[in-house]
């Protein structure tokens, strides 16, 4: 079986993400060292006890994710599920490789990018060369997380709301009313609610991301922008698959996508 070594794999995934580049919440890149060499690859959204079950009953040598481990401001202390989540991983010798926000932000392997195509949102492009679709995306925010654009065939949020829903195969969380314009298109995929307001700022008419707060809802409806919460993991589906599949071309190693649901 086709292998790569586990130094070399994650070189290409942090050159190829830009990982340094990024200051972030977690480490991004190598989180657990496991054996040396990997031919087979068990990618998923999260690094759950599911995921690292199935890695095991396939005999994959690396679990390649969104959501790693080690999220600053959580307890550091190796108890309960975490450690039976480490104990199994340490005891089956695998590799944990994981990418948050360098993931989230790759202009064609990331979240938003992947989450664009699969919703039908096109990214405005940056200047001078916005005609070409393979210019930087127009972005906001403080992290540039937010992308900006448009849903061709949907003039308002009922519109997108639907085609949201139909994408996806979930029913969205809808603030609005279906007939407010929808234009200009915000979003951000996970738990960005908190960059609605930038969002706003930005000029959008609907902002879509995962997951929703309290304040949200009197955000969108004072603002008189509309707001999509898609569901964090339905969103966050596409990147991962798509950084799997470049592994897959890049190395010619085995790379399995496993969804495990999440109503979030
Ligand atoms: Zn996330």
């Amino acid at each position: 079986m086709t292998s790569v070594s586990t130094r070399e794999l994650c070189a290409w995934l942090d050159a190829t993400l830009k990982a340094s580049s990024f200051k972030d919440y977690c480490p991004n890149g190598l989180q657990v060292e496991g054996c040396e060499r990997v031919s087979h690859i068990i990618a998923g959204v999260t690094a759950s006890q599911a995921l690292i079950e199935v890695a095991i009953d396939r005999g994959a040598d690396a679990i390649l994710v969104h959501h790693g481990w080690f999220w600053r401001g959580e307890d550091p202390r190796v108890r309960g599920t975490q450690r039976t989540r480490l104990a199994a991983l340490l005891a089956a010798n695998i590799n944990l490789i994981a990418y948050h926000l360098p993931l989230d932000a790759h202009p064609t392997l990331g979240n938003n990018a992947q989450l664009a195509s699969r919703l039908g949102l096109v990214a405005d492009r940056q200047q001078p060369d916005a005609s070409d679709p393979t210019s930087p995306p127009r972005t906001a925010g403080a992290s540039n997380l937010i992308w900006l654009g448009s849903m061709p065939g949907a003039a308002t949020l009922g519109q997108v709301a639907k085609q949201v829903a139909a994408r996806l195969g979930r029913e969205p969380l809808v603030v609005g009313a279906v007939d407010q314009p929808a234009q200009t298109i915000a979003w951000c995929t996970g738990a960005a609610q908190g960059m609605f307001s930038e969002a706003i700022d930005a000029g959008a008419n609907v902002f879509i991301t995962g997951e929703v707060s309290e304040p949200t809802v009197h955000l969108a409806r004072e603002s008189g922008v509309g707001f999509i919460g898609a569901g964090h993991h339905a969103t966050e589906r596409y990147g991962v698959q798509a950084l799997a599949l470049a592994v897959q071309q890049q190395f010619g190693l085995k790379v399995d996508f496993i969804d495990i649901d999440n109503p979030v």
